[in-house]
């Protein structure tokens, strides 16, 4: 390894994932990969044309500079759809490069005709109704003026998708809100038909909701976690699980992280490692100095609670998480030597550390922890069975 630590993807379990979830949606769902925040950490670059390899033909971002990214690595003609910001000067650009993207307020769409009369161009968008998060969407207060904008400007507009965003359809105690969300779009969505007004896409459903409430597919749903292998929560997986008869998980990580011991050291019982005094050795230790921390992603809740691999077996981290560096425990392994492969994430050997080995506490976290990986760390392309 000539870097401090390598991120690797396995591509046989991306194909497994899209595969799956292509089967499971039928092919009248368009199944558009989420890959905002990097794509979940795996990183866009070596995602997107993977992704797109084993057939995905959509794409959702947040912000309009993932898009420009997202577009780069891209051979395939796709839709890339931005869900989030576009700050106002990129706005051109961003319908000049054929992006779709959500228009969230009333002050977006008049903006957005706006730049359109301008420039003479027509624009692809999403209208997000406001059903009940309370997060981003256009009011329900609003419904004539939008109707009376988009049948004046049909010719700088074009309705491609009509959405809303769920409030948590992860879990089962959101249930009413999540059903009275549902009821509102369906509102909202007779009301522009009535008008003469017809979406041509109309989406509601990220992975949670894609699952637990099969009838929010529509046309489109907007799959993230679930592409990246994970489920959206242990509630949603059970519950899949519950159906079915083989009780595995369909699901691949695609997602491993490993780095290597930088140096090794004997410390003294009565000594305490690392800065300050959160760890004291309580005999005779043997300690492995890694070279990945908090700014490599690894958070520093993990000091003193963190568990990695070496050797095959489970190492702890002693001491507090560094910027830089993590110090391991490893007494009683055998013939250690700098250099040795050190897994954070993934397998080796019999054992594995998974995602939710760093926090088992919220659900949310996997979404956080892969977030989180630095953009730096280098990533590899596997095929591993
Ligand atoms: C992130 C996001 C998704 C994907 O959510 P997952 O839970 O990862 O499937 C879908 N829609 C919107 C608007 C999002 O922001």
């Amino acid at each position: 390894m000539n870097y401090s630590c390598l991120i690797t993807l396995n591509e046989k379990s991306i194909e497994n994932n899209v595969r799956f979830l292509q089967k499971k949606l039928g092919s009248k769902v368009v199944l558009s990969a989420v890959v905002k925040a990097n794509a979940y950490g795996h990183g866009i670059e070596p995602m997107v044309p993977l992704l797109s390899k084993y057939g995905v033909k959509h794409f959702s971002c947040f912000y309009y500079s993932e898009a420009c990214r997202i577009k780069q690595v891209l051979s395939a003609p796709s839709t890339i759809l931005i869900m989030g910001y576009i700050p106002g000067n990129s706005l051109v650009d961003a319908i000049r490069s054929g992006f779709e993207f959500f228009v969230f307020s009333m002050e977006r769409l008049h903006e957005t005709i706006h730049v359109c009369k301008e420039f003479q161009l027509k624009a692809k968008i999403h209208l997000e109704m406001e059903t009940g998060m309370n997060r981003s969407g256009i009011d329900q207060s609003k419904l004539p003026e939008l109707i009376a904008l988009l049948k004046e400007n049909t010719e700088y507009i074009d309705l491609v998708g009509f959405c809303t965003h769920l409030a948590g359809a992860e879990s089962i105690s959101n249930h009413t809100r999540i059903q009275r969300q549902v009821k509102n779009y369906f509102k909202f969505l007779s009301s522009l038909q009535k008008e003469g007004v017809e979406p041509k896409i109309r989406h509601m459903a990220n992975s949670a909701a894609a699952f637990v409430y099969p009838k929010t597919r529509l046309d489109m749903v907007r799959i993230g976690i679930m592409l990246y292998g994970f489920w959206s929560s242990a509630e949603v997986f059970v519950q899949y699980l519950a159906r079915r008869v083989h009780k595995t998980d369909p699901l691949k990580r695609i997602l491993g992280w490993k780095s290597q011991i930088m140096a090794i050291k004997k410390v003294k019982a009565g000594e305490f490692v690392s800065y300050g005094l959160s760890y004291l050795a309580q005999e005779d230790v043997v300690t492995a100095l890694i070279p990945v921390g908090y700014a490599s992603g690894y958070s520093r809740s993990l000091s003193n609670r963190g568990k990695v691999l070496v050797h095959g077996q489970i190492c702890n981290v002693i001491g507090l998480v560094n910027m830089n560096m993590i110090i391991l425990d490893i007494t009683g392994l055998d013939q250690c030597s700098v250099g040795d492969e050190v897994v954070i994430i993934g397998k080796q050997g019999e054992r594995e550390i998974k995602v939710s080995a760093f926090s088992d506490s919220t659900n949310r976290l996997n979404y956080e922890v892969l977030t989180l990986l630095s953009p730096e760390i280098p990533r590899k392309v596997l095929f591993l069975s």
